[in-house]
């Protein structure tokens, strides 16, 4: 399969206003159009001609310990932005709901603890990096960060696990609009959570690990 095609740059799933005014247009496209591109460029270029032109993206992960740091960076910054993308939306409806909202409280203890926890691993992560929501091997969900562009698939990450929600915490995401101010960014995001999207990643995580409950 032609690289280009198979590690395609996807379209934005929405216009780059849609999340006004929790997350500005310019933001939007920036991060996206510059940012996230170059991200995509760079993995490109850094595996060209390597094994993992033919590789799945999880398995370079699987094994990012064993390849140069360009692919770290930017294989990570590639996916996550992805991943960052596809879990918002305009008008989110704030809430998980069904065996997703279960498993949080089971989790948690409840929604609003699960909220605290997943905006501190953003406020506190130092420098720039990612918060996760997550499933484990044994269908559990947890919350971590990951450093730069690190992800939760990799095999040098602390804890690792299935991703089903994220939040870029880079200043890139949140400066134009924001400034220093990363926990309002965090709050804002809480309206824009594609929580619809976040469930069928849960249901799909419990499928490969062949779980039927949480
Ligand atoms: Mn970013």
């Amino acid at each position: 399969m032609n690289t280009t095609k198979k590690f395609e740059f996807q379209p934005l799933p929405y216009s780059y206003d849609a999340l006004e005014p929790f997350i500005d247009k310019l933001t939007v496209e920036i991060h996206y159009s510059k940012h996230h591109k170059a991200y995509h460029d760079n993995f490109i270029n850094a595996i060209k001609g390597t094994e993992m032109e033919s590789m799945d993206i999880k398995d370079i992960f699987r094994s990012i310990s064993k390849y140069p740091m360009a692919v770290r960076n930017n294989s990570g910054g590639y996916f996550n932005h992805t991943f960052y993308w596809e879990n918002m939306k305009a008008h989110g409806v704030g809430k998980p709901t069904g065996k997703l909202s279960e498993a949080i409280v089971k989790a948690f203890g409840s929604f609003d603890e699960f909220k605290k926890q997943f905006s501190d691993a953003g406020k506190t992560r130092f420098g720039s990096g990612w918060a996760w929501l997550c499933l484990d091997d044994k269908g559990t969900l947890f919350i971590c960060s990951t450093p730069n562009q690190d992800n939760p698939f990799m095999d040098i990450a602390e804890k690792k696990g299935i991703p089903l929600l994220t939040i870029d915490v880079w200043e890139h995401a949140y400066y134009l609009k924001y400034q220093n101010k990363r926990p309002d960014y965090i709050e804002a995001f809480w309206n824009v959570v594609n929580w619809e999207e976040v469930a069928k990643r849960c249901e799909n995580a419990l499928k490969s690990l062949d779980l039927k409950i949480i």
